[in-house]
């Protein structure tokens, strides 16, 4: 149920944000260490964005490589599986770069149903 509550937090934030109204496209930043499943996260999507700004909205989501970086050597690599040692130099004082994303890059509202603009 990860996806879950996941969803329920995109929904959660692409409603403050849409100040009433609709969504048509929520772009989402994931990294890959979240192991979200695209299609899960869009099927939870769509329930919870149900009678609310965010329903029908398309979700698309930008998968973020996992990196990581060596505190010793600075050199940074991309990781498939999770190996937390440095190719490089073989230390194991490393951090993820990049890969624990999660959040809303952007959304698109309908500019017709635009209320309170400017
Ligand atoms: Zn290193």
């Amino acid at each position: 149920m990860h996806e879950l509550s996941l969803s329920s937090a995109i929904v959660n934030t692409v409603v403050k944000h849409a100040h009433g109204r609709r969504v048509t496209v929520v772009e989402l930043r994931v990294g890959k260490l979240r192991q979200v499943i695209p299609d899960t996260l869009e099927f939870y999507f769509e329930f919870v964005a149900r009678d609310t700004v965010c329903e029908g909205a398309r979700l698309e989501q930008q998968v973020i490589d996992a990196r990581l970086s060596c505190r010793g050597c600075g050199h940074e690599w991309k990781i498939e599986i999770p190996a937390f040692r440095c190719p490089a130099c073989g230390g194991s004082d490393v951090e993820i770069a990049t890969g624990n994303e999660f959040e809303v890059e952007s959304i698109t509202v309908e500019e017709a149903e635009c209320i309170g603009q400017r």
